[in-house]
């Protein structure tokens, strides 16, 4: 066993079906008396309704998360957040929702409560994002942790199944990615093993009946471990793409990740013996993965999700352009190959 060094985020989490009753608890707990909650315009119902369970604890409802956090919406929540003499705030939603209560913790210092309700993760880490004019910074900042995590199953049942699935495949990326990470420790293997398998395990489940509770509780178990291994490891190749495809060719976020990561695992498996045996998806978990995003109606191919083939060089100049950890070396010919077969949706090699 090679050495590590392992330190545990803090983070507190309340699992299971009806679990948003508890919200208001969490918040007394904390000792917060006027919290701002925080939602996407689509979900401004579950926005209200988490207010309304709060009572004289919610000071509002800010129903303008984006995706990939726009500035001036951070702007917006943050100058809402000082008028309302807000304590705290409550994220409700996916990645965008508990990215824009990151932002006003970078700027205020409140802490957030998050609520997911996709599979995101952003609610298991301390990295913060904010787009300006086309182009996302992203940083590392423990005072934007979530304090508290209140995972309802409930609440991911309304998950269109389309999301459902890239979103799952999203949080999966995680896992496969913390496997072969530098910072890679045994307890974090543990749990990117255990994320990835009750993910793929409750996504079929969830496409033959989106309103299964029990498989929308393992996807979301799945999830919370997916999250607390990105928040725990460096993430490689397979999020360097995705990062670059997203923000620079403004590509859906979760779709994204689906069809990259089979390519990208496929790219890093020679040199991952270890993250392939965890997986426990045979000696071709990238062809797995493959196959199991087709059979669940996933996108396959870039060019669907929207990137002109032009693209493919300007995206993979970007990914060689600074050195980040790889398990197996990053090279231009090895990428453009790679962007190629994820842009055309051809089968993993
Ligand atoms: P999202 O938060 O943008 O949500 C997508 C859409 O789904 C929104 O319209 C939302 O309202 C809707 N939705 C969410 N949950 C729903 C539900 N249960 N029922 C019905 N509709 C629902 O998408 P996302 O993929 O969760 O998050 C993506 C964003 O999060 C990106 O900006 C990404 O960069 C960021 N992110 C950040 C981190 C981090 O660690 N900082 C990690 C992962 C993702």
């Amino acid at each position: 066993m090679r050495a590590f060094t392992y330190a545990a985020l803090p983070m507190r989490v309340v699992f299971g079906p009806g679990s948003l009753a508890r919200l208001p608890e969490e918040v007394a707990a904390l000792g917060l008396t006027r919290v701002l909650v925080l939602c996407s315009p689509e979900q401004e119902a579950t926005g209200h309704q988490v207010a309304a369970a709060l009572g004289d604890r919610s000071a509002g409802v800010l129903a303008e998360a984006r995706m990939h956090v726009p500035v001036e919406v951070a702007h917006r929540a943050q100058a809402l957040a000082a008028e309302l003499g807000a304590d705290g705030c409550v994220a409700v939603g996916g990645g965008s929702a508990v990215g824009l209560g990151k932002a006003i913790a970078l700027e205020h210092g409140l802490p957030v409560i998050a609520v997911p309700t996709t599979y995101a993760g952003s609610e298991m880490t301390p990295v913060w994002g904010l787009t300006a004019d086309g182009v996302k910074k992203t940083g590392r900042d423990p005072r934007v942790l979530p304090v508290s995590v209140v995972y309802d199953p409930e609440l991911t049942l309304t998950l269109p199944v389309p999301m459902t699935v890239t979103s799952g495949f999203n949080a999966v990326a995680h896992a496969v990615e913390g496997l072969y990470a530098p910072d890679a420790t045994p307890v974090v293997s543990l749990m990117a093993a255990e994320g990835a398998r009750a993910l793929l395990g409750a996504l079929p489940r969830i496409v033959a009946d989106p309103v299964d509770l029990d498989a929308r509780g393992d996807a979301q178990y799945g999830a919370w471990l997916c999250g607390a291994v990105l928040g725990a490891t460096t993430m490689s190749l397979h999020h360097k793409l995705c990062h670059a495809l997203g923000g620079t060719l403004d590509l859906p976020h979760a779709p994204t990740h689906t069809v990259v990561l089979p390519h990208a695992l496929a790219y890093n498996t020679p040199a991952a013996p270890d993250a392939v045996t965890a997986l426990g998806l045979g000696p071709a978990p990238a062809r797995a993965l493959w196959d199991l995003a087709g059979d669940l109606g996933a996108p396959r191919s870039l060019a669907d999700l929207g990137m002109i083939e032009a693209d493919i060089d300007r995206i993979a100049d970007l990914v060689v352009g600074n050195p980040y950890a790889n398990p197996r070396p990053v090279t231009r010919e090895g990428v453009r190959r790679l962007i190629g077969a994820a842009w055309s949706g051809d089968s993993p090699t």
